[in-house]
């Protein structure tokens, strides 16, 4: 795997990068063993329905920087997303007591016209008027397909504007059709902030950087007990805050899709240690992560300590959920490192996981160290999973899946996705805060949301009884994958 190379202004996308694949029908087993003898196979689709874009992914975590805006360098139907970024911006911002936030989105709507005459000029001007209007302390300007096939030189205009301006102004190469996984826009997004924003460190501090969405804050409490401080990247910080990121004493990942890059870039440029192991989802998860930490944070003793006494609070309460769900089955659909969690959690809480339909795979993460791979985890410590897909929301395959498995609950874990459960009478939840199931506590939380799931079934009935279906019952006989073929070996990452 190449280095990170901060000279280039784009990032490589992750087909390139990491040999991450969005299509695959097999088990979980399979996948780790051609995963980890770098034999994997992309099955294209010769149907597609949907996708999410990677500027979409990149734009979610740079408008959530406070005092950065962010300029959307594309025709104005690329902005259709601006409004769900802003009632997650708000609604977080409320949550952690924030004064009350507006987000500085704009986009420079490039027209016909403009695609046949340039666009760039007018990108110098929009970067103008934003910086005269919300006086931002950087400006991103996040790519598109347009901008991508017209040439438009990005590079040389956000240049010229960060001179004449005097404050970081930063392209964010992401334009949806780069790549298929739209992830890669998360790391256009983190490329971008390592090359224009974070500064060499003056001082370590004893800070660690917790790179999330924007759930809920929960590591407080465990850091604190250990010494150490948050520092939340990139929703919610603040330009100054993230120009000091290479100062933190380590760097831990709420989820590797997110953060894979940005942990490997901030490690081997500043030395700022990664928490490889696998997120702490599940008892041996948990005990593995809390370890590693403990060594890089040289706090072994105290971590051993808190590792005795949250299990021993946990367990009553666990052996009850065992009990309760024992023999019942579930399904799920999610991103790739976020659902390798959710079976965990699954597994720990007694399911057993007819099957997985997961966003897309990457073979191994920027750190290029086996040890992180979650779902090798999952598989070691619960089993396989026999019915495991990679499908990049494609919701034809997955209301043929959940109607041929029957489930008795499903987890979603992106908006859009439960309700295809609901409608089969399938009762379903979507998780909104990934950070909800984290730790020991998270085991519990999963629980109880799962009980009430399972325990309020009058609206699921009066749902799925009025609920039509627009797919025949023609395409539910079909095999799930009769659109998947074409294998094609990915080279060696
Ligand atoms: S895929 Fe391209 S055209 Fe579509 S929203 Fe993304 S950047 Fe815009």
């Amino acid at each position: 795997m190449a280095p990170i190379d901060l000279k280039s202004p784009e990032v490589q996308i992750r087909e390139v990068r990491l040999g991450s694949i969005t299509g695959f029908s097999g088990t979980a087993q399979e996948l780790v063993g051609c995963s980890h003898a770098r034999s994997i196979r992309e099955q294209t689709r010769s149907f597609q329905q949907s996708m999410m874009c990677a500027s979409s992914a990149a734009f979610c975590q740079l408008s959530m920087i406070m005092d950065a805006a962010v300029v959307n360098h594309a025709p104005v139907g690329c902005a259709g997303d601006f409004p769900g970024f802003e009632v997650t911006y708000r609604i977080g911002g409320q949550e952690r007591d924030l004064p009350p936030l507006l987000g500085r989105y704009f986009n420079s709507n490039i027209t016909e016209a403009d695609t046949v005459f340039g666009a760039a000029e007018k990108l110098g001007r929009v970067i103008r008027e934003v910086y005269r209007r919300v006086r931002p302390k950087a400006i991103f300007v996040t790519t598109s397909c347009a901008s991508g096939i017209i040439g438009d030189d990005i590079e040389g205009t956000v240049n010229d504007a960060a001179e004449e301006l005097g404050i970081p102004v930063i392209a964010c190469i992401c334009e949806g059709f780069r790549s298929k996984i739209w992830t890669t826009g998360f790391d256009s997004a983190y490329h971008s902030v390592v090359r224009g924003l974070v500064k060499p460190p003056r001082k370590k501090t004893r800070k660690v950087n917790i790179i999330n969405f924007w759930g809920s804050h929960i590591f407080e409490e465990l850091l604190g007990r250990l010494g150490y401080e948050v520092n939340y990247i990139l929703p919610f910080s603040s330009v100054d805050q993230l120009a000091r990121v290479s100062e933190s004493a380590a760097t831990i990942q709420i989820c590797p899709t997110l953060g894979s890059y940005f942990g490997a870039a901030l490690e081997q440029i500043y030395g700022v240690p990664e928490i490889k192991a696998p997120p702490a989802y599940g008892l041996a998860g948990t005990d593995r992560w809390l370890r590693e930490l403990g060594d890089v944070l040289d706090v072994r003793d105290a971590v051993e300590e808190l590792i005795v006494e949250e299990r021993a609070r946990i367990e009553p309460r666990l052996a009850e959920y065992r009990r309760k769900f024992e023999g019942k089955t579930a399904y799920l659909t999610a991103g790739a490192a976020h659902g390798h969690a959710i079976i965990a959690l699954l597994r720990e809480l007694g399911f057993y996981v007819k099957g997985a339909a997961i966003f897309h795979h990457d073979p191994l993460y920027d750190n290029g160290d086996p040890a992180s791979d979650a779902l090798a985890q999952d598989v070691r410590l619960y089993g396989d999973v026999k019915n495991y897909s990679v499908c990049n929301k494609q919701e034809y395959e997955i209301i043929n899946l959940l109607s041929r498995h029957q489930p008795d609950l499903l987890v979603a874990r992106h908006g859009g996705m439960a309700h295809w459960g609901a409608k089969l009478g399938i009762p379903s939840f979507l998780v909104d805060d990934e950070q909800f199931g984290f730790g020991y506590q998270g085991i519990l939380n999963y629980g109880e949301r799962i009980e009430d799931t399972l325990d309020n079934r009058e609206y699921l009935a009066n749902f799925s009884a009025k609920a039509e279906s627009p797919y025949s019952s023609w395409w539910l006989e079909q095999d799930p994958f009769c659109f998947l073929g074409d294998e094609t070996h990915v080279e060696a990452y």
